[in-house]
């Protein structure tokens, strides 16, 4: 029996939850598999696509990419592609 660590980052509030998942069929359909390797996603796509919209691609943890702005205050997960933009482009 597996038990994973699902960390999700509330948008709003910028809180992160910690969830655990236990059990052969670990339920992370919520989170799903990740869009790059299809290990078990940990995180979303935090980047905002505008409209109150985030990327949300699933991320696993080689792939998730930890961004800060530039105070430092911000701790958001990017998918690989939306990393090399990081957070300047935030209002679209
Ligand atoms: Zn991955
Ligand atoms: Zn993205």
């Amino acid at each position: 029996m597996a038990c994973v660590q699902v960390v999700l980052t509330d948008k709003r509030s910028k809180r992160r939850q910690v969830m655990y998942v236990c059990g052969d069929r670990v339920d992370l359909e919520s989170l799903g598999l990740c869009h790059w390797c299809a290990k078990p996603a940990t995180a979303l796509c935090d980047y905002p696509m505008g409209d109150g919209k985030t990327c949300s691609l699933s991320l696993c943890d080689e792939h998730r990419v930890r961004q800060r702005d530039e105070h430092g205050s911000v701790d958001v997960d990017f998918c690989p592609i939306h990393a090399q933009f990081g957070l300047r482009r935030e209002v679209i």
